[in-house]
């Protein structure tokens, strides 16, 4: 079994800048670490309060924490983090960031096998087409953290309590316990990796930032079924505006468009023609 610790890992190809950040909204800021987004959930125009949505890659806690004192101040205050999923680019700087701030780290019941230690990711998927990416992604880390003690279940009533505003979908397929969160004002959705707004697995369109609505990553989706059903209940949301685990932003028909045509053509848009999670859809 490889180690999880290291932080030299080939990571996915999804973004060419790093430590960069965009407000999408007054209340929503989209930090690109690596490859990878985290998102800061708070107003700084109203308060030095914030939410993390993701932890980056590992070695990027800092940078989080850095690019938090730049938007809310030096006396910025993290009230709690809020997972998508467990992946390592989403859980990667939670320990630096929890030693900071011993928060709460919400999550959904589903996932907390790999958010415990007990349960790993299975291992990636290098048999999927994809090229490169998928080629790498056996490199990657898979192995379970444990944060139980920082661990709060998503409650059942879907709100996010450290989000008011807010609530979270289920959208399983990615992972088993992957959940998006949708704040009605604004129409505003946080995808997570239920779908992407870069091909990951081309490196033109990442070089080129290219944005397009793209199924979840392929080499890490386990259940496609799950997957191709999440997104319809996305696309059912009519979100305005969307933000995702990897690719930048999108908002208005661009998005309408792109994620309408994904719900409806996803065997053939996302789910790869062969590979070892592949059967879930027959
Ligand atoms: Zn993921």
């Amino acid at each position: 079994m490889e180690t999880s610790s290291s932080t030299n890992r080939i990571l996915p190809v999804t973004s060419i800048r790093s430590g960069s950040g965009k407000e999408v909204d007054p209340e929503v800021y989209c930090y690109a670490v690596q490859v990878v987004n985290a998102f800061m959930i708070g107003n700084p125009a109203i308060s030095n309060d914030w939410v993390l949505v993701d932890a980056g890659t590992p070695g990027s806690g800092e940078k989080i924490l850095q690019a938090a004192e730049e938007r809310f101040g030096p006396d910025h205050r993290l009230q709690a983090i809020v997972l998508t999923h467990g992946h390592f680019d989403h859980i990667g700087g939670i320990a630096e960031i929890l030693d900071r701030f011993p928060v709460l780290v919400y999550a959904h019941p589903a996932e907390f096998p790999y958010l415990t230690g007990k349960e790993n990711y299975p291992d990636p998927d290098v048999t999927v087409e994809g090229g490169m990416v998928a080629k790498l992604s056996k490199l990657f880390p898979i192995e379970a953290i444990d944060i139980s003690e920082h661990l709060k279940e998503l409650p059942a009533d879907h709100s996010v309590p450290p989000m008011p505003g807010w609530r979270w979908i289920h959208t399983p397929g990615h992972t088993p316990g992957h959940v998006s969160l949708f704040r009605e004002q604004g129409r505003f959705l946080l995808a997570g990796d239920a779908f992407i707004t870069v091909k990951q697995d081309s490196l033109y369109k990442v070089l080129m930032q290219k944005k397009e609505v793209h199924g979840p990553p392929v080499y890490l989706t386990t259940d496609w079924r799950a997957a191709w059903e999440s997104v319809v209940k996305l696309a059912d949301l009519e979100p305005n505006a969307a933000a995702t685990g990897h690719g930048k932003p999108m908002h208005g028909a661009e998005l309408a468009k792109g994620l309408v045509e994904l719900a409806d053509h996803f065997p053939a848009r996302a789910v790869p023609e062969h590979g070892k999670f592949v059967d879930s859809t027959d």
